[in-house]
């Protein structure tokens, strides 16, 4: 499968800020979403709509259909469902698609959208951010779980905005479904012109947690977002084809792969505790041999089903060939493959890239040593798309609000501003 270049010439294209096609307003700001909802919750919530007990299975099984195979996000095109149980339902519920607050496209095609949230006990609006890498063969969607972060993993932007909320199962699967229309993956919508997508096969391929937030401090909702998500009848997609990122949460790791059955990341990025408590501080909890325990007990994970250890590349901080050795010596006996991230900088990151030459003797290292080990080409950093620097919009703003008035207090001070 190759993918679709009808763009000139990419690396001279733009990136386009796209207007956003849904409502301006966040949808459903009282209104519970059916969104999200698990099977049972649906039925639950269609029953307290005035649906007959015996017609639940059914009823269920129609609204999932309209909510997930043909992407509707308003009740009334619902056309087999009666027009008086619509206007009930829209009454209580929403399905609103959440409010586009920005749509970037990236030089190399990668889209990233700012969400905006009600803020459902949160005070004001939230907003994340949300990643399509479209690549040959595959179509890659980035999803978060948390507004911020409690976790401070020194390497990543996402760690220096404070945890405002959890998200909701619903708020979790909208992401999906607001890439889906945007792309056009759902019938009766067009992909747009020129959009860089997967030339066969299903635009989202594969979905990946590793968006803003700890998935697994956001345990129930993520499981039940994933429920919704690998449903067979639904948005279909595979678990096999969904990864579940952590930064070491240890004591959930083996219950998320119970209850969940998707494929398992480890934010590792440093092969002693010394340095893994400076980079993933929650390594002080549960370090790293408790942490490779938790993943030689993950359920169903085999040579044919490995977890992905993801490594960011730090120069001369994590990539010498030593460390490589030591990563390799440590993975021993866990089915495992390594995904080498080069650092993706931030302002005010601390960090360099390493060297490229570098990344490819640590990568030779360990593909020697058995553990397929591509290194991740950057993508979407022009947007401050790619790996480590998600943050959400608002938070961007006021940090270079802060920065902008401290500038002026200099020059103040220093007798060069304006009056
Ligand atoms: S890497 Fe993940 S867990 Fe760590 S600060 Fe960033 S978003 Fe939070």
């Amino acid at each position: 499968m190759s993918v679709s270049l009808d763009l000139a010439d990419p690396k001279t294209r733009p990136v386009v800020e796209a207007p956003a096609l849904h409502p301006v307003r966040a949808g459903g700001e009282d209104k519970p979403s059916l969104i999200g909802m698990s099977r049972d919750e649906l039925g639950d919530a269609l029953v307290n709509a005035g649906v007959p007990e015996k017609q639940r299975r059914m009823r269920t099984a129609q609204l999932w259909h309209w909510l997930y195979v043909r992407g509707v996000s308003d009740f009334s095109h619902m056309a087999n469902v009666s027009k008086d149980l619509r206007a009930r339902l829209a009454e209580d519920y929403t399905i609103e698609r959440p409010e586009i607050v920005t749509e970037q496209i990236s030089v190399d095609g990668t889209r990233k959208w700012v969400l905006r949230f009600p803020p459902r006990g949160a005070g004001r609006p939230v907003e994340i951010e949300t990643v399509y890498i479209p690549e040959e063969g595959r179509g890659t969607l980035c999803v978060s779980s948390q507004v911020g972060c409690t976790l401070t993993c020194t390497f990543c932007h996402t760690g220096t905005q404070r945890l405002v909320r959890n998200l909701t199962s619903g708020e979790i699967v909208s992401q999906m479904l607001l890439a889906r229309d945007r792309l056009g993956d759902f019938p009766d919508i067009d992909t747009p012109a020129g959009a860089i997508v997967p030339s066969a096969g299903r635009l989202i391929s594969n979905v990946v947690l590793m968006g803003m937030g700890e998935p697994l401090y956001n345990f129930d909702n993520v499981v039940t977002a994933l429920g919704v998500i690998s449903d067979n009848e639904g948005l279909s997609m595979s678990r096999r084809r969904i990864t579940l990122s952590t930064s070491g949460v240890v004591p959930e790791i083996v219950r998320a792969g119970e209850e969940t059955g998707v494929m398992l990341a480890i934010s590792l990025h440093a092969v002693n505790d010394e340095l893994r408590n400076e980079l993933v501080p929650i390594n002080k909890k549960y370090p790293l041999d408790q942490l490779l325990d938790a993943c030689r007990n993950y359920p169903g994970s085999s040579n044919a089903r490995r977890i992905t250890f993801e490594y960011v590349m730090l120069k001369d901080v994590n990539d010498s060939l030593e460390d490589a050795k030591n990563l390799v010596r440590m993975l021993q006996g866990i089915p495992a493959k390594i995904n080498l991230i080069p650092f993706n900088p931030w302002p005010g990151s601390l960090y360099e890239c390493s060297d490229w030459d570098q990344i490819e003797r640590f990568a030779d290292y360990v593909n020697q040593a058995g553990y397929a080990s591509p290194i991740r080409t950057p993508r979407g950093r022009d947007i401050f798309a790619a790996c480590g620097q998600l943050k959400s919009e608002s938070e961007r703003m006021r940090k270079s609000d802060r920065e902008r008035m401290e500038s002026a207090r200099i020059l103040e001070l220093s007798g060069n501003g304006e009056a």
